[in-house]
């Protein structure tokens, strides 16, 4: 299915990308289990390495049922083309890798999966790159970070996991302003409860492993592109505006238009970097996206009502989900995701870090697993495992204090989960 912009979003979810094999009609997208592709001839062969023909080389590029979840994700996310690649971590070293080089820097919000804090601050040091840590409610202090070496603005729509809504338009109008691109990591909000490049963003990213598959069974990544960044105008991405020696030197932007980042993606940050997703987790991912929206609206529905339950427990000091009328960004789910804030919120116990201990073994119902986003409602003290690298004033900022844990709602009955909690609440008492 191609050029289909009228159709809704629970059309698009299950037929965006996939059409009947041509070679057997197989409805299904198979999975095709294939390392390379035969060439029709030598001239074929040589058309495809020059870029100059699209087409199947080699399983590390492009595969066929990668190539379906790519298109899917670009036509959810109402971008022009999509790269997946192997979790959502290597979807940020690969929306990152042209931009950057060394002694350029990415201005980021403190607001972060605690993978990304270590990622940005410790790891991306080793290519020279770096990332400066800003509050985004505080615009003038994001356009303060900015300065002349700055290749990227990024946040999170949603942030995880302490119910925060960054205000998109904001933060795409600095980056605009500044010639930059403005990269949002929409894992927790899914693109059926927000759409980042409707809000001004240039790249989208995820991490698909949570919601998109919803069933914890494979990790995965992706990153969407806009196709409306101009990466010649200000000479700050040559990767992209540049000749590139390996394609005789092939220049992205100008070849390819509104798809230089797709292809320089796959043709240069694949073959290269490697993160190539395999054809057996597109295809799970690809069935878990097929009920993205019945999902999402089961777990937003489940998370509402729960953390206004939980506001109400004598046990609890405080739920941080936005969808809660109590909540600072209350306001802002309706300009950002209006259809629900995700189903990710953290609890503070009254009890403190021993409580918070007793009532995470106590749960029954809920898992005590490090991943969010499934159909079964998890749980996690952030601090002393996902955010446990993180200084005590990271750990602040990105809600995940001592006292704090994580609840990932799935789509179970709401009242089976909250007699699993309150029993839990009481044994923590
Ligand atoms: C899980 C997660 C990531 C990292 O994704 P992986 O697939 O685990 O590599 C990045 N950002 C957010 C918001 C996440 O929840």
């Amino acid at each position: 299915m191609t050029d289909t912009p009228s159709y809704g979003f629970d059309t698009l979810q299950i037929h965006a990308g996939s059409r009947p094999d041509p070679a057997t009609g197989a409805r299904q997208t198979p999975i095709y289990q294939t390392t390379a592709y035969v060439f029709r001839d030598a001239d074929h062969a040589a058309a495809l390495f020059n870029l100059q023909e699209v087409g199947y080389i080699y399983s590390r590029l492009t595969n066929p049922t990668v190539s379906a979840l790519q298109e899917r994700m670009a036509t959810l996310e109402g971008g022009a083309g999509a790269v997946c690649c192997s979790s959502g971590h290597g979807a940020q070293i690969m929306a990152l890798f042209p931009l950057m080089g060394p002694g350029k820097n990415v201005v980021s919000s403190t607001r972060l999966y605690g993978g990304t804090v270590t990622q940005f601050s410790q790891t991306i040091k080793r290519f020279g790159w770096s990332a400066k840590f800003v509050d985004t409610d505080d615009l003038d202090a994001v356009k303060a970070a900015i300065d002349d070496d700055t290749r990227a603005l990024f946040c999170e729509s949603i942030a995880n996991p302490g119910g925060y809504i960054t205000d998109l338009e904001a933060m795409a109008k600095i980056a605009d302003d500044a010639g930059i691109p403005l990269i949002v990591d929409n894992t927790s909000a899914t693109p059926f409860l927000c759409r980042p490049i409707e809000h001004g963003a240039t790249l989208v990213v995820h991490s698909m492993t949570k919601f998109l598959t919803g069933n914890g069974t494979v990790t995965g990544g992706a990153i969407v592109d806009s196709g409306t960044f101009d990466w010649s105008a200000s000479g700050k991405f040559p990767s992209l505006s540049e000749p590139e020696p390996a394609y005789h030197g092939l220049k992205f932007h100008e070849t390819f238009g509104p798809l230089a980042f797709t292809f320089h993606g796959i043709a240069v940050g694949l073959r290269d970097l490697g993160m190539t997703l395999n054809p057996q987790a597109a295809h799970y991912t690809m069935l878990g996206i097929e009920t993205l929206s019945l999902r999402m609206e089961k777990h937003v529905a489940n998370a509402e009502k729960i953390a206004q339950w939980l506001e109400g427990h004598d046990a609890v000091e405080k739920v941080t989900y936005a969808g809660l009328k109590s909540s600072p960004y209350y306001d802002r789910v309706a300009k950002v995701c209006p259809k629900g804030a995700g189903s990710l919120f953290t609890v503070t116990l009254k009890g403190g870090y021993e409580s918070c201990v007793k009532f995470v073994d106590a749960l029954n119902l809920f898992s005590h697993v490090a991943n969010l986003g499934d159909t079964r409602s998890l749980v996690i003290h952030s601090a002393s495992t996902t955010h446990r690298q993180l200084t005590p004033e990271q750990q602040k900022a990105a809600g995940a204090e001592p006292n704090v844990v994580r609840l990932s709602i799935g789509i179970e009955d709401a009242d089976d989960l909250i007699a699993d909690l309150d029993q839990a609440l009481k044994a923590s008492a």
